[in-house]
């Protein structure tokens, strides 16, 4: 039976209590998405010397695909940024055409903000 072996291993996960072998907690957690879902656009100039940017919050994404999506936006838009706290950032006004692809990605964006 399952139970068994957890006995023998002594490394037992403290999240999921399974062997440290069977344990998915680091996989589950880097897969896990950032956002709720509640996809926000908006547009942003305060404290950036002026500079305007496009931020994308709430994608339902892990890293991975936060990143894959990220550098897709950018080169639609053909403009530079980043992504940081789970929040996409793309350099310049590109709401409109980032809501775009968002939605043809399947997502609801919302327009937030200025
Ligand atoms: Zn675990």
């Amino acid at each position: 039976m399952a139970l068994v072996y957890s006995t023998e291993t002594g490394r037992i996960c403290p999240d999921c209590r399974k062997p440290l072998s069977d344990c998915t907690c680091k996989a589950a957690a880097k897969a896990r998405p950032i956002g709720d879902g509640n996809v926000k656009v908006s547009r942003e100039s305060k404290g950036r010397g002026g500079k305007t940017v496009t931020l994308v919050r709430g994608l339902p994404l892990d890293a991975d695909a936060l990143a894959a999506l990220g550098k897709q936006l950018r080169s639609a838009c053909g403009s530079g940024g980043t992504v940081k706290d789970g929040v996409l950032e793309i350099q310049g006004d590109h709401c409109e055409r980032v809501m775009a692809e968002l939605t043809q990605l399947g997502h609801k964006p919302k327009r937030v903000g200025g």
